[in-house]
């Protein structure tokens, strides 16, 4: 195997017949959106929000216990708007650029909206949900509503981070308060929550004794069930599959299945871009030697 880490995964997903991804936290944060820090980002869009709560980053803003309904809207209202506009980090787009010649699956813990402006619904699984949507909060019926002009309406309505109780979006069957169709323990995991399932499973029984690739990418330890686990799992059940898991912090794959995994230790950003300049070069050899 090749000494430097990016040829080798490089290598890794040319021979591959396909790649299936399991995205985390790690890659938002490397894209520049990381929802756990205090950071420029929401310095800018959120010290309003910091100074009224004394919250200090997205996920706390989110799980904050606010006094009154009003309040925790004007905050939801806000995230979702900024999640919504803010551009696809370049890692992801380096990610696309990475995988365009092989047939791929994405799995993924995060719900900030990044992965689905860059990849069709078709080859995603958003195991956590999406913050573009409402549910029930009960929920009384399996149906997702697209929250993007509640949002806009919200916003507008919005007066000292505060969004006004006609403004909150209500079950329109019950009655019930809606919420962000994210994980919670009232998370609707309905027909189409069903539906990602079923092509996260169509996609690995296509592929699951075939060369089989498994990228882990930026996967922290908050929910292990949902990639890790099944990943180490697959890794090392199926005969032709390799396990390459890149994160920031250190990590490594258990014992038993050293000689089909690999872990590279790097910042998301960095090592998305080399392995984009990697695979580029290595295209422009093979297309001088083609002439
Ligand atoms: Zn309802």
């Amino acid at each position: 195997m090749n000494e430097n880490p990016i040829c080798t995964v490089a290598d890794l997903i040319r021979q591959a017949d396909a790649v299936l991804v399991g995205a985390g936290s790690g890659l938002s944060s490397a894209a520049g959106y990381n929802h756990y820090h205090n950071d420029q980002n929401f310095q800018t869009h959120f010290g309003d929000f910091e100074d009224a709560y004394g919250i200090r980053n997205l996920f706390q803003g989110f799980y904050y216990l606010y006094s009154k309904p009003e309040q925790q809207w004007g905050f939801y209202a806000r995230y979702i708007d900024f999640m919504e506009k803010a551009p696809a980090g370049q890692p992801y787009l380096d990610l696309r650029d990475a995988l365009a010649e092989k047939d791929y699956f994405i799995l993924t813990t995060n719900c900030d909206v990044q992965l689905p402006k860059v990849f069709p619904e078709e080859r995603l699984f958003q195991f956590q949900g999406d913050f573009r949507y409402f549910q029930c909060s009960q929920p009384c019926h399996d149906k997702l509503y697209d929250n993007h002009e509640m949002i806009s309406s919200m916003l507008d309505a919005m007066e000292k981070l505060e969004v006004p109780s006609e403004h909150s979006p209500r079950c329109p069957l019950c009655g019930w308060k809606m919420v962000p169709w994210v994980q919670d323990n009232t998370f609707l995991q309905g027909s189409e929550w069903q539906a990602g399932y079923q092509r996260y499973e169509t996609f690995v029984q296509k592929y699951h004794e075939r060369k089989l690739l498994l990228l882990e990418l930026g996967v922290g330890d908050m929910t292990p069930s949902v990639i890790k686990l099944p990943f180490w799992d697959m890794t090392s059940k199926f005969p032709d599959t390799f396990l390459v898991t890149v994160n920031q912090a250190k990590s490594g794959a258990p014992e038993h299945l050293h000689g089909k995994s690999l872990t590279v230790c790097d910042d998301l950003s960095h090592f998305m871009q080399a392995l984009r300049r990697e695979q580029n070069e290595t295209n422009g050899k093979n297309n001088d030697s083609e002439v």
